[in-house]
């Protein structure tokens, strides 16, 4: 039940963290499965976390729709569910230490003007990398749009349970990236360290497309001294040959059309996507059953090094 990864025994804890921007589709799906299965197999407890930061994306009810979906699939959290939206006052006070360090500056530029300003295509997908114009002061007349952070010019390197050594410059990667934005807005990247650190989160499991996301969380523990949890990125969900899902495509809806009574099978999809092999008996199974065996053999070792589509039996 307890590592001892620091100091302190903590307690065994994933977390799934589905954003209420639309309901729970395939790929979150393998994410909550994932993150169950890995927290359940070593004893631990398992939280659910809405992730809506960001108000504007947010649809009303899907949080709701979100958790009766998991409910459905027989996947049951730990405790009470947390929201980001309740978190504001610790992730200010995250923000002013990081400040009081000395590490953070005020931005003017544009999302154009970074683009114009980047010299090379960029390796990583989701963040163009800053060149660092305000690092020294904004240029006269310009109006602050986002608070960054300053990175070092050094490789920040993890362990990944699937996909093993990881390392990745920030400096060349993403440049000083942005904590929040100026209309006072947090960015990502601070909430979830700041919400994973406060529940306790010991192990980080979800899904590949934010494997670039995890080595500025990193930095962002050690500047603000929390453990840093194990990380697991899981396979994604596509389209044949490995195009990427349309929206429609990723509805669970879309796969198995009136669903009520057809869980299990679908859960049993998830778990050869996710390299298991759960025995024929399990077919036709309550998915509490499923979710049983999974929790005492799933075996990570078997994650799939890449994705694909995830077929129906
Ligand atoms: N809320 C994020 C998403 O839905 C996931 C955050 C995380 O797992 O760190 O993509």
């Amino acid at each position: 039940m307890l590592c001892h990864m620091t100091d302190k025994p903590r307690i065994i804890t994933g977390r799934f963290a589905p954003s209420p921007t639309g309901a729970l589709h395939l790929g979150s799906l393998v994410a909550a499965v994932g993150s169950y299965l890995v927290a359940k197999r070593t004893g631990g407890r398992w939280l659910v976390r809405i992730d809506d930061l960001d108000t504007p994306r947010g649809i009303a009810g899907m949080a709701e729709d979100i958790l009766a979906t998991l409910e459905e699939f027989g996947l049951e959290w730990d405790g009470e569910i947390a929201q980001q939206s309740e978190s504001q006052d610790a992730y200010e006070a995250a923000f002013e230490r990081l400040i009081a360090k000395g590490l953070v500056y005020p931005c003017g530029c544009s999302r154009r003007e970074i683009a114009l300003a980047a010299s090379a295509p960029h390796p990583d997908d989701d963040c163009l990398p800053y060149p660092g114009t305000c690092r020294s002061g904004m240029r006269t007349g310009a109006t602050c749009r986002s608070w960054r952070i300053r990175v070092a010019d050094e490789d920040i390197c993890f362990e990944d349970l699937r996909r093993g050594h990881i390392c990745q410059n920030l400096a060349r990667g993403c440049g000083d990236f942005v904590l929040r934005r100026a209309d006072g807005g947090f960015a990502y990247q601070l909430a979830v360290v700041v919400d994973d650190y406060l529940t306790g989160v010991t192990q980080v499991v979800r899904g590949e497309d934010l494997l670039s996301s995890t080595p500025r969380q990193i930095l962002l523990q050690r500047l603000l001294g929390y453990p840093q949890p194990a990380y697991c990125h899981l396979p994604l969900v596509t389209g044949p040959g490995g195009t990427k899902l349309s929206k429609r495509d990723n509805l669970i809806s879309h796969h198995l059309g009136n669903w009520k009574g057809r869980e299990g099978a679908l859960l049993l999809a998830v778990l050869r996507f996710l390299g298991q092999e759960p025995p024929a008996e399990l077919t036709g199974a309550p998915c509490r059953e499923i979710l049983l065996w999974g929790a005492a053999q799933f075996d990570a070792g078997r994650l799939p090094y890449t994705g694909g589509e995830l077929l129906l039996g």
